[in-house]
């Protein structure tokens, strides 16, 4: 027998960062003392300048989609016509929260694997001049495809309507100008590029936004993004928060400004980069060729295999954990993540468990061949950094 380490390494939750993971323990503090009034506004000027925003960002204690929720709660009214884009199961969200709250949506659908394009949301605004906010993904976690968000971000800044991106696997993996690109609502969440346990959900909030949400009559409690900045601007949070998820935060933060996020967004593109050609180098083929995500890669099954036998197999021969298709691509894909504290070690080993597990399921693989590739663009890039 072997030693088999558990690594969680799925595209949520992430790898911890230990010294986060640590810090959870102090969490023998009351949120309405000097002890936590103290530490939040650090928590929250740290998550602003890592956001690179002017625009307020506050934290809800809720999983992304507590965020997403009060990203449709907090600006609208019941009946308001907003454009929705859905190319995967988080799009589906978007279209979910938006009929939940009565919202008139029009639906812009992709493929699995595709993205809307700028053009047809363009259209879309053209067509619906009353519409007063567009919603998408910045990286559709489910199939590992990423919108332009730049290129549709400035087809909305030049209308009334709102520019709302589920940022949850894009922040912290692809570059996000918040406010040169006018992004108005920008969620995130703990469990993806922040490196700390599922429980936190993050939202920057612009001008324009904060003026929508003066008029927005839809109803809302917990989720309340005016209380909500009230108490932030207090040095408090509205309701009871989980104190030790701030904590472990407040590390997570230092570590990613320790490193800078542009390096962490680097990283991330780099691991996808490697991995894109790791899967060319052992005849996989993408799910998302034509616009791959930088936070999560999603490979296809080799023909007549399912793909839930490659995360057995990763988890079984290895202990570790990486992530199948989401709903129909279930059995289709697997997804291997790079968000957060992944590092290329992480990749080497995940490419090398690859190259064991098709072996042993019979599939011809020459051993090293998709390693190498990894090996190659590590190479390569240090090479160019040193240069
Ligand atoms: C993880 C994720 C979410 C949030 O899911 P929760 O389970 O509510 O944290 C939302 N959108 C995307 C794109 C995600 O990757």
């Amino acid at each position: 027998m072997h030693i088999k380490k558990q690594r969680l390494l799925t595209p949520g939750p992430t790898p911890l960062l230990p010294r986060a993971l640590h810090a959870m323990m102090a969490s023998d503090i009351h949120h309405r003392t000097q002890d936590f009034i103290k530490l939040y506004p650090v928590v929250l000027r740290d998550l602003k300048e890592v956001y690179g925003t002017q625009n307020d960002v506050l934290i809800l204690v809720s999983s992304g989609t507590g965020a997403l929720e009060a990203s449709v709660s907090n600006f609208f009214s019941e009946g308001d016509k907003v454009v929705v884009c859905s190319a995967g199961k988080f799009g589906e969200r978007w279209v979910e929260l938006a009929k939940a709250f009565r919202l008139n949506a029009v639906v812009l659908t992709a493929d699995y694997g595709d993205v809307v394009a700028p053009q047809r949301v363009e259209q879309a605004l053209q067509e619906n001049p009353d519409a007063k906010g567009v919603f998408f993904q910045a990286s559709e976690t489910s199939t590992g495809a990423a919108h332009d968000v730049r290129a549709i971000a400035e087809i909305v800044k030049k209308t009334g309507a709102l520019c709302i991106v589920d940022a949850i696997t894009g922040l912290g993996t692809m570059p996000l100008d918040i406010d040169g690109w006018g992004l108005d609502i920008v969620v995130g969440g703990s469990q993806k590029a922040f490196m700390i346990p599922p429980g936190l959900a993050f939202v920057s909030v612009s001008a324009k936004a904060w003026e929508m949400n003066a008029a927005a009559k839809l109803p809302r409690l917990y989720f309340d993004l005016k209380k909500e900045k009230k108490m932030a601007d207090k040095g408090e949070s509205a309701w009871t928060p989980n104190v030790s998820h701030i904590l472990a935060l407040a590390e997570a933060l230092k570590y990613i400004k320790e490193i800078g996020m542009d390096n962490l967004v680097q990283n991330a593109m780099l691991l996808a980069r490697a991995t894109r050609e790791a899967a060319a180098a052992l005849g996989l083929e993408l799910f998302a060729p034509g616009s791959p995500s930088s936070s999560v890669t999603a490979i296809k099954a080799p023909a007549g295999m399912d793909s839930g036998e490659i995360v057995k197999g990763f988890r079984n021969q290895f202990g570790s954990i990486i992530a199948n298709g989401q709903g129909t691509m279930k059995g289709q894909i697997f997804r291997i993540a790079h968000l957060g504290y992944f590092d290329f070690p992480d990749l080497f080993a995940m490419v090398a468990e690859l190259e064991l597990i098709l072996h042993s399921k019979g599939i011809p693989v020459e051993f090293g061949k998709g390693v190498a590739a990894v090996q190659r663009v590590y190479a390569e890039a240090v090479a160019g950094r040193q240069s």
